[in-house]
């Protein structure tokens, strides 16, 4: 036996980037390969196409180098051309495609989205021109009949600018990643986001988005309101657990020790740390 036979064949050349495809309806299909951590899989957030007579809507746009790839996957579900792009904000793994359908796109999202966009090097100089051009505060519709579609802003959270889409006619819903997985919120607080609004957030959406049935998280498999609803008594229950935790003079490591998810079935612990660490941070200033 050589040396050379026991060694590990070499690694394997980066493969074509493939995004899966899911049909959710005839007229909705979303593009995930959305799951963060493999950086050879991980095309960016959940993204909603929606086949109208006007055109198509994307709801977000993917992380920006795997444009071809994010191109040929809206090509293979409509012919149309895409008309509308909805950010659900700022992040660049949910806008980073938004220049590539052209500059008459309409490009919408929250205010405050639009603003944290104004500052990424994404949207500078000739950039700019990608920037959302139509804005709304709390609530916004747009198309009507089966086409129709509405976007919601219920306060802070993972950004200051998160917007909810519902797609009426079809009953679902696209969460960003205000419902991003199964663990701990990711709470972005240059850009204003809230660990300890963020179940107060998810509560109103739960009070006010009610005829759905399907949930599109921002970077998890399909989920239902139900889901949805735990989730929310989840991060109730890590803010809660983390401001008493500060009130009692614990170290971030002890409240994390102190967390359990178990209650939560299919729930992970990865993120509870840097979600406790937030609420640590925000109750400091
Ligand atoms: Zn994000």
């Amino acid at each position: 036996m050589t040396i050379a036979a026991n060694q590990q064949p070499p690694a394997q050349p980066e493969g074509p980037r493939v995004i899966d495809v899911l049909k959710v309806k005839d007229n909705l299909y979303v593009l995930s390969s959305s799951t963060p951590g493999n950086a050879a899989t991980f095309s960016g957030g959940n993204v909603a196409v929606f086949i109208t007579d006007a055109g198509v809507t994307l709801v977000d746009t993917k992380l920006a180098a795997w444009g071809p790839a994010f191109l040929d996957a809206v090509k293979k579900v409509t012919t149309k051309p895409v008309t509308m792009i909805i950010n659900t904000h700022t992040h660049g793994d949910h806008t980073g495609n938004d220049d590539k359908f052209g500059a008459t796109v309409d490009i919408v999202a929250h205010e405050s989205t639009k603003a944290n966009m104004e500052r990424m090097d994404a949207f500078k100089g000739d950039k700019a021109q990608f920037l959302p051009k139509k804005t709304y505060k709390d609530k916004l519709s747009l198309g009507n009949g089966k086409d129709r579609i509405d976007l919601y802003y219920f306060g802070a959270g993972h950004t200051n600018g998160d917007t909810f889409v519902v797609f009426p006619a079809l009953r679902i819903l696209h969460t960003g990643d205000m419902f991003a997985w199964k663990d701990a919120p990711g709470c972005d607080r240059a850009n204003g986001g809230s660990c300890i609004s963020f179940p107060q957030t998810l509560a109103k959406v739960v009070a006010t988005i009610k005829d759905v049935d399907t949930v599109i998280p921002g970077h998890s498999p399909m989920q239902t309101p139900k889901d949805l609803q735990e989730y929310q008594r989840f991060t109730a229950d890590l803010a809660a657990h983390a401001q008493a935790a500060h009130k009692a003079g614990q170290s971030v490591d002890e409240a994390f020790a102190a967390f359990k998810v178990d209650k939560y079935p299919g729930y992970k612990n990865e993120r509870v740390k840097a979600s406790i660490q937030s609420v640590y941070d925000e109750l400091k200033k």
